[in-house]
């Protein structure tokens, strides 16, 4: 029911741009690195010296202005040159509809080119991020044309998919990120229990350790990064052939510790204006996230946190009604 709540907040124009104009000043700067380039390679700097590396997403995503995918490849390509020039352990992480595929197919693969050929010249990896099952196969379509041509490109693989056995056994020679998946989808498509998702993913994760390239396994959840710690050791598969991300912010000192146990780590470091959705999205996974924003942000102000969680409802149910 509250995952919901957050899940229709987190597609509310109104309040994305509401968000936008007051800044993070909602809590999100827990979850959320800063607002521009030079904040973010210090928060990468921060992570290398712990000796965890990161992937980085300029934050944006349902974008329908070709304006605004250009402003974001642009700030993607800036991200690119920011991290070769400081010379941080960092590659990227982007979202097709960012970059204009809910506008025109060729016009987003021509974004995407753009990036990836960038990247290509410091031989830096982009990931592309998987968004929900509409985006999927042009996703993937984008992908396998790239594929073509350059090697530096990844995509994520969603638990929560029937069809992701089969993706990933297709995309096994690629580096893939393995997740449980973040939309509201469909029982025709999608599994719906916890059960069924996390059983999913461990056969995946499993499947890819033993028979793909390299393994990012991204996942908060001590119970499946304990079950893959034990899998890797019984099956000798090196630390190498893959790593464990979590998002910036979240399980801290469960990240800093599996990279002093010799694992490797990345962070997926988001930043940018355009943090509503991700933040929503983050609140309908767990609620309790907004302990993250209650312990660090809204002590001092707990009844304007509440008043501003209660504000984003009601002003979401009341835009709701209106488009009725
Ligand atoms: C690096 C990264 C990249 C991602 N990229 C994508 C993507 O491209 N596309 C996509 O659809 N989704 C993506 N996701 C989101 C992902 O699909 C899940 O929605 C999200 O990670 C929540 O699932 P979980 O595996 O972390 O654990 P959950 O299923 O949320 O939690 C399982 C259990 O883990 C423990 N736990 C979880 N979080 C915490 C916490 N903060 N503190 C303490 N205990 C906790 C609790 O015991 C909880 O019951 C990404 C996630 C990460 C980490």
């Amino acid at each position: 029911m509250l995952k919901d709540v957050f899940m229709a907040l987190s597609k509310n124009q109104l309040l994305t741009s509401a968000a936008k104009k007051y800044g993070l000043k909602l809590g999100a700067q827990t979850v959320v690195a800063g607002t521009n380039v030079e904040d973010t390679i210090k928060s990468i700097r921060e992570l290398n010296a712990k000796g965890i590396s990161a992937t980085v997403d300029n934050l944006g995503e349902f974008v329908i202005e070709r304006s605004e995918a250009l402003k974001a490849k642009n700030s993607i390509l800036e991200v690119i040159e920011a991290i070769h020039t400081n010379g941080v352990d960092a590659h990227i992480s982007l979202k097709p509809t960012q970059i204009g595929l809910d506008i025109d197919y060729d016009f987003c693969y021509e974004n995407l080119l753009e990036i990836v050929a960038a990247a290509s010249k410091y031989d830096m990896h982009i990931n592309i991020d998987m968004e929900d099952y509409g985006h999927l196969q042009p996703s993937f379509d984008l992908m396998d044309t790239l594929l073509k041509e350059y090697n530096n490109v990844g995509t994520v693989i969603q638990a929560y998919f029937d069809r992701a056995e089969d993706d990933i056994e297709k995309y096994k020679h690629l580096r893939l990120r393995i997740v449980k998946g973040a939309y509201k989808e469909p029982i025709e498509v999608a599994f719906q229990t916890k059960e069924e998702i996390d059983a999913n993913f461990i056969k995946l994760i499993e499947y890819h350790l033993l028979n793909g390239k390299f393994t990012s396994i991204a996942t908060h959840d001590h119970h499946i990064i304990n079950h893959v710690k034990k899998f890797v050791a019984e099956n000798e598969i090196p630390n190498d052939k893959f790593e464990f991300q979590m998002l910036y912010g979240f399980r801290k000192d469960m990240q800093i510790d599996l990279a002093k146990q010799g694992y490797n780590f990345c962070t997926y470091v988001p930043f940018g204006d355009d943090w509503y959705a991700y933040f929503m999205r983050r609140l309908a996974e767990r609620p309790q996230n907004l302990n993250l924003v209650v312990k660090q942000v809204f002590n001092k102000r707990t009844n304007t946190a509440i008043g501003v969680l209660a504000g984003a409802i009601a002003l979401n149910r009341l835009t709701s009604k209106k488009k009725k």
